[in-house]
């Protein structure tokens, strides 16, 4: 009877639970969605209540489903949570009622808040300190803005009754019997509140931000116990990973080795570079970021991580509000139904633009339309402004290592679409692999005994080589950096 471990997998746009048998395979799966709230231009939030009760039964129902094939609650050794990044909770620590909805790490409501921080502290102290630049990315300034806007939190925060925690956090409190307060590396390391070097909470960023230890969880290594299953079936199961899900992802990608690199296409797009044992930083504004720990004792592992805004996040907008498609698969149909963009380029800033760029005042362009441009056309567009996005921080990253990348291992929701890997392949000049992305948080939880015996069942599934010439390579990067500059400081304007 071997042992099982579960992944429950809190992402932006849903909610998983995966099963795996020691040797790494799946025995059964549930996924539920959820909406993005979105009060106000800019702002998305999610119902923090939605996201633990979706939990609770993605797992009961994975569960029950692995019953069904012949699998024992007493195989199920272990869960490990692997979760969205810098998505920020806070709650009353009496009653476990959150004062707001979670603000989404790709909320833009805090860019006043980010100007107000850039007058209190400079960007190059908060890269040295945390690895992370100041943006409306991160938790901290989420939590800023919590207590200078959510009635109650103030107060709460004065009198140490607020608890403020990202996702894994918010979870892993509300479904252990100790009410564990609790987060790992990975994700303490995306607040701007944490030293990336001795990786504890930072004296001078708590009080830029307005807070103490006694309202932040205590830092942990990704695997280790950190409570024990309070209700659901599992019941006394050990919680026994956290790890964020795009760290998950390069774990999952078995990239244990300096310089191996990952990218996910998700809502957003994730490329993370191993870096090793030390912190490196990048020339190229990429983020400092812990790649993994595993285990207490065990050696922090660091890396550069180029974060992109939107991706996945163009399929659903075309889907939910354009009417393009009905679901998130048809778009390779549609836009391979036609042979090229048209010259259409589409900067889907829609929350300003990550890495390498950086600006907040940034919003979404269209450009080159004309009287000919179909749906076909933006939608290939839109593929190609994603891929646009990946090649420039791969740039990036090979510039910041000094070395050429000839390979990129992906995974994530959007990476099925093969349109979209062969548009990838083609802007950045690399072949590009795919690998299925439930199979990251696998050993996220600790399912395999070395990194080793985990490599060993990575397996290409699909490569994509570059078909372009040089010459049309090097003219769609001149328009898109044309296309970009229309996309710049248009809040301001
Ligand atoms: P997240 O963790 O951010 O929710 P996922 O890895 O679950 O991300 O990926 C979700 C994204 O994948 C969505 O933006 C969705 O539009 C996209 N997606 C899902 N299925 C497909 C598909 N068949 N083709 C292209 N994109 C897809």
């Amino acid at each position: 009877m071997s042992d099982h471990v579960i992944a429950l997998d809190q992402g932006t746009t849903s909610t998983r639970a995966i099963l795996f048998t020691g040797t790494g395979d799946i025995v059964s799966s549930y996924q539920l969605g959820h909406v993005t709230h979105t009060p106000h231009p800019g702002w998305e939030e999610h119902d923090p209540m939605l996201l633990l009760s979706n939990s609770k039964q993605c797992i009961d129902m994975c569960v029950s489903e692995a019953g069904e094939r012949g699998v024992l609650l007493s195989q199920i050794v272990a869960i490990g949570v692997t979760n969205q990044r810098e998505t920020t909770v806070v709650w009353d620590r009496r009653t476990g009622q959150p004062f707001c909805n979670a603000i989404l790490w790709k909320d833009a409501r805090t860019s006043t808040t980010v100007e107000e921080i850039a007058s209190e502290i400079t960007t190059r102290q908060v890269i040295d300190t945390t690895g992370l630049r100041p943006s409306t990315y991160f938790s901290g300034v989420k939590m800023r803005w919590m207590i200078a806007n959510v009635p109650g939190v103030k107060e709460a925060v004065a009198d140490g009754t607020a608890m403020f925690g990202t996702i894994d956090t918010w979870l892993v409190w509300n479904l252990s019997v100790e009410a564990a307060y609790v987060t790992d590396v990975t994700n303490a390391g995306r607040t701007m509140l944490m030293d990336i070097r001795d990786r504890k909470w930072d004296k001078t960023m708590m009080d830029l931000i307005g807070v103490s230890p006694a309202v932040l969880p205590d830092i942990r290594s990704c695997s280790e116990l950190f409570g024990t299953m309070r209700d659901t079936v599992l019941k006394g199961v050990r919680i026994a990973g956290i790890i964020g899900d795009q760290q998950a992802a390069l774990v999952g990608q078995a990239c244990f080795n300096v310089g191996e690199l990952k990218n996910t296409y998700g809502t957003g797009c994730f490329l993370i570079v191993n870096t090793g044992e030390e912190p490196k930083f990048s020339n190229h504004r990429l983020l400092t970021t812990p790649a993994y720990q595993m285990g207490p004792n065990a050696k922090c592992i660091y890396s550069l991580e180029g974060s992109v805004a939107v991706a996945g996040a163009v399929i659903e907008w075309m889907k939910d509000k354009l009417d393009f498609i009905n679901h998130a698969s048809e778009i390779e149909a549609l836009a391979s139904s036609v042979p090229d963009t048209g010259d259409v380029y589409c900067v889907p800033a829609f929350s300003g633009l990550f890495a390498p760029r950086w600006r907040d005042d940034a919003r979404g362009v269209f450009t080159g339309i004309t009287l000919s441009t179909t749906k076909a056309h933006m939608a290939r567009a839109m593929l190609a402004g994603i891929t646009h996005q990946v090649n420039d921080v791969v740039r990036a990253a090979s510039e910041d290592m000094g070395a050429d990348i000839t390979e990129l291992r992906v995974d994530g929701g959007a990476s099925v679409c093969n349109l979209l890997l062969e548009m990838q392949a083609n802007i950045t000049g690399t072949s590009t692999t795919a690998l299925g992305a439930a199979f990251a948080a696998g050993h996220a939880v600790g399912l395999f005994q070395s990194e080793e015996e985990f490599a060993h069942h990575w397996a290409a599934d699909r490569t994509f080589t570059p078909q372009i010439t040089e010459e049309q390579r090097n003219t769609e990067l001149c328009k898109w950096e044309a296309a970009v500059e229309r996309s710049l400081g248009w809040t301001k304007v």
